[in-house]
């Protein structure tokens, strides 16, 4: 059967669902996005995905036209138009068709769009012996240019260094940002565990406030680890014990060489394998 996407207000057969060549979010990346997932037929962290949703859109001057409850009830009905109790939900909001023009307000119809599907972003050998990545040549765009917080459909800063890492025979590259610290990956956040404590970019570095993130750190803070969020450079990375990656998507990953080098004796460490766990078990027990 073919897939129902949701697009403004009705579902409709994926080839159906179609949008404007004139649309912004074509022309010029001007809309923005979210990744979500749903477990056992409860969504994720809905509250924490729309309310970002919102704040990206609020960033980019976008009105989103329908409300954050009305946006919860059509992600159920999508999903379960699908059935997909375990899916992968990605909602985009374009600023819609105006003229050719850069002015943003020329547009007045944004189109809402709900896609429910399966994600596999790494095949499971990688959660299992862990990912190598690469670090990009290619920086996290400036804060001040544009906000990694946003979620914006202009996603080239980060496919610039996935192409990067896919040329150099990895799967993920890590990102750093316009002072040269740690940033993130191209779709995910870093972790690092030394001594058994955890590390990860402070939001200052220019990162996507990641809802996984957040739900790491509360994880490991139940297991009495510290997270602390602090600058890091390429040099933390080289020394780490052990490295994770986290996103909705990707859930948790371990990384287990950098640039060709071993982090740590090379293999997923205990604390990633911990935390991955306990991730696992409160998706599907939340
Ligand atoms: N950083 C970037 C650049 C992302 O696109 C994402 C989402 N795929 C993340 C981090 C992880 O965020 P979340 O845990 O909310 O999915």
């Amino acid at each position: 059967m073919s897939r129902q996407i949701w697009i403004n207000g009705k579902l409709l057969p994926k080839e159906q669902a179609t949008i404007s060549v004139f649309d912004r979010g074509l022309l010029y990346g001007d809309g923005i996005f979210e990744g979500i997932r749903s477990y056992n037929g409860k969504v994720f962290r809905m509250r924490e995905h729309l309310d970002r949703l919102w704040d990206s859109a609020r960033a980019v001057a976008l009105e989103i036209p329908i409300s954050k409850e009305e946006m919860d009830k059509a992600i159920y009905e999508t999903l379960q138009v699908n059935d997909l109790p375990d899916g992968y939900i990605r909602l985009i909001v374009t600023r819609g068709a105006g003229t050719l023009g850069l002015d943003p307000f020329s547009a007045s119809n944004p189109q809402v769009i709900i896609i429910a599907d399966t994600i596999s972003l790494y095949p499971a050998e990688f959660y299992e012996n862990g990912l190598e990545i690469v670090t990009a040549s290619t920086i996290r765009n400036h804060p001040a240019a544009l906000n990694a917080r946003i979620k914006s459909l202009n996603y080239l800063n980060n496919i610039m260094a996935k192409v990067e890492a896919i040329t150099a025979g990895a799967k993920e590259a890590l990102m750093l940002n316009h002072t040269g610290e740690v940033a993130e990956c191209t779709g995910d956040n870093i972790f690092l565990v030394k001594n058994n404590t955890l590390y990860t970019p402070p939001m200052s570095a220019g990162i996507l406030g990641g809802v996984t993130r957040d739900a790491v750190m509360e994880l490991a803070a139940a297991t009495g680890r510290e997270t602390r969020e602090t600058a890091l450079t390429r040099h933390d990375v080289y020394v780490a014990d052990e490295c994770f990656l986290t996103g909705t998507a990707a859930e948790v990953i371990p990384v287990v060489k950098i640039d060709s080098r071993a982090i740590g004796v090379g293999k997923p460490g205990p604390v990633t394998l911990d935390i991955k766990e306990r991730f696992h078990k409160l998706v599907r027990e939340q």
